[in-house]
């Protein structure tokens, strides 16, 4: 890939990345496109599909994570990606007894909060594998959704701070009709779960109206309490948090205010569902 990646260059074509961890959906595909927006008709576009498993937790879905090569593939070459880059396990960590693999990324701020606090060694996970991919895939220019706020936060600070030669850009959220943000766990909605899995997006609508409709900033906890009220109405929901923050330095607040933002994780069955927005 990174012999693939330095041909183009010399060719002088710029390179769009769009990593992904597979099991493609529309939003997937929202970032491949503006991938190609970005390095226009003469450039090259690669999606990485890896499960990267540094970042999942112990106890997390790892080993269920859904998988789909044949219909990635297919959706991108539709899409007009040209390299499709699936490493294995022991190409991105390779095996030995602690002699395989051993340097890590850690961003030591914006990690600390929301998902860091519940997924602890989530970012480190990401962080590395992200940055292992930018040296491998070596992009002019790499697209990263907002469906995940902190990730994408994080990633620019990262390239921000050790100097990578590339630009981040982050695409809107893509979500079903009936306003699910779009994510190949959704695939664990079996039944009765997918109809409850809206309270997510119900509640950052409930959200902005309270903010839109208030002429002064709201207290944080008082905000809150409704949305938790109307997630766990819901059978099969358990919150896990429910934060305000500023947009860029991910800091909580205690008063809300237009432009302050809203992520929450909430568990559907055993589920973990993430979203956000800016109020
Ligand atoms: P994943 O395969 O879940 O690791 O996601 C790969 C990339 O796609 C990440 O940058 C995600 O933020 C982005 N992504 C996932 N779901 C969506 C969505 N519904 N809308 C926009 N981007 C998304």
């Amino acid at each position: 890939m990174q012999r693939l990646a330095k041909t183009w260059q010399r060719e002088g074509r710029r390179i769009g990345f769009v990593p992904t961890m597979g099991y493609l959906h529309e939003g997937h595909l929202t970032l491949v496109r503006r991938a190609r927006q970005l390095v226009g008709p003469e450039g090259r576009v690669v999606v990485s599909i890896y499960v990267n498993p540094s970042q999942f937790g112990p106890e997390e879905d790892l080993s269920k994570y859904p998988r789909d090569l044949r219909k990635d593939t297919l959706l991108c070459r539709q899409a007009g990606v040209d390299v499709i880059f699936v490493p294995t396990d022991a190409e991105m960590y390779p095996p030995g007894d602690g002699e395989g693999f051993s340097t890590w990324v850690i961003e030591e701020q914006l990690s600390r909060e929301m998902e860091g606090r519940s997924r602890p060694t989530h970012f480190r996970g990401v962080t590395t594998v992200v940055a292992k991919l930018f040296n491998i895939v070596l992009p002019d220019v790499a697209v990263f959704g907002a469906k995940d706020w902190q990730q994408a936060a994080i990633i620019q600070r990262m390239v921000r701070d050790l100097n990578f030669p590339l630009k981040i850009i982050v695409a809107p959220t893509h979500r079903e009709p009936d306003g699910l943000a779009m994510s190949s766990r959704n695939k664990y909605l079996v039944g009765t779960l997918r109809p409850q899995a809206v309270a997510l997006s119900q509640a950052i609508a409930l959200a902005q109206a309270a903010v839109r409709k208030s002429k002064r900033p709201l207290s944080a906890a008082t905000l809150a309490a409704p949305l938790k009220q109307h997630l766990e109405q819901q059978p099969d929901a358990r919150v896990d948090y429910i934060e305000f923050f500023n947009p860029e330095s991910l800091r909580a607040v205690a008063k809300v205010v237009r432009g302050t933002h809203l992520a929450l994780a909430v568990f559907v069955g055993t589920t973990r569902l993430i979203d956000n927005a800016r109020l």
